[in-house]
């Protein structure tokens, strides 16, 4: 009998603000799930968009999860310091022939996407009105790519997402979500809705879909608990973990917490900032 997995979870906030009550609830149910099942609780510190990321929010991700009393083993992965990790990962799938170089600016995108007369896909997702890439770059030829090079224009790296789906052809990549039951990545999603995604950006050569696969592959995450906004970027996960030839964690994407209005708790309202409750004497005890 194979001895069971040990469990290890994560919270991976991005220090792109304070944290609000809606974090304090993922960090403790991950926190309190694997402490309760005898596992780890990692903490990372997703900061690859170092021109959002600022130090004194690092700094507030510490002393906030102190206050509340949630404790986290060592060394905390800093995604600024593994680069390499993520190029390695794109070195396979640029071995696999699934990246292409994209050159667009976000205007072309915008311009390309006006002209064709898009119309949104009802999948009745949230993000359903951002249509994806309309593959402007998929078909450069080599003299052009060449061109575009030697003339130093900056490109992004993104996924084909037909020769992605090509791979896979009629394997099913199912996952369990502890809260939605048993998933499988859908190619309607994978095509029509998530499409030739950027995995290296332009000016950080990663993204966070792709750092976020590595990192719970490398960190051995044998539960991803986060928030449900995430639910359909699980998709892509999946596929991604297929491609690179990582497992698949369980999942559990739990509900969004919400003020008295209804709506979700954002970084920017500094008065339900942990930083800011804390400031003001609140015993953290009401907060969890
Ligand atoms: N860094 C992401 C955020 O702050 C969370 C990523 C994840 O849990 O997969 O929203």
């Amino acid at each position: 009998m194979t001895p069971p997995e040990p469990i290890i979870t994560r919270f991976a906030p991005s220090p792109t603000g304070y944290l609000h009550l809606g974090h304090a609830y993922s960090a403790k149910l991950a926190h309190d799930f694997a402490v309760n099942n005898g596992g780890k609780f990692l903490l990372r510190i997703e900061d690859i968009d170092q021109t959002r990321c600022k130090p004194e929010f690092e700094t507030a991700i510490y002393d906030d999860l102190h206050w509340l009393g949630i404790k986290w083993e060592l060394p905390v992965r800093r995604q600024s310091d593994h680069g390499r990790d993520y190029q390695n990962a794109l070195n396979v799938l640029q071995k696999k022939d699934l990246l292409y170089p994209c050159f667009c600016t976000r205007k072309d995108i915008q311009q390309e996407i006006i002209q064709s007369g898009y119309a949104p896909h009802h999948l009745g997702l949230d993000h359903e009105s951002e249509p994806p890439y309309p593959k402007i770059c998929a078909n450069l030829s080599e003299p052009e790519k060449e061109a575009k090079y030697e003339a130093g224009t900056v490109y992004a790296l993104r996924l084909n997402m037909d020769k992605a789906l090509d791979i896979l052809g009629s394997e099913k990549l199912i996952w369990s979500d502890l809260v939605a039951g048993e998933q499988w990545a859908s190619s309607e999603i994978l095509r029509d809705v998530i499409g030739d995604v950027v995995l290296a950006r332009k000016d950080i050569q990663t993204s966070y879909h792709l750092s976020v696969v590595v990192d719970d592959h490398l960190q051995n995450i044998s539960h991803v608990i986060r928030g449900a906004d995430l639910f359909y970027a699980s998709h892509l996960h999946r596929l991604l973990q297929f491609l690179l030839g990582y497992r698949t964690p369980i999942y559990h994407h739990h509900k969004l917490l919400t003020d008295e209005n209804g709506n979700r708790y954002a970084k920017r309202d500094k008065s339900l900032t942990l930083h800011h409750l804390r400031k003001q004497g609140q015993d953290p005890k009401n907060i969890l």
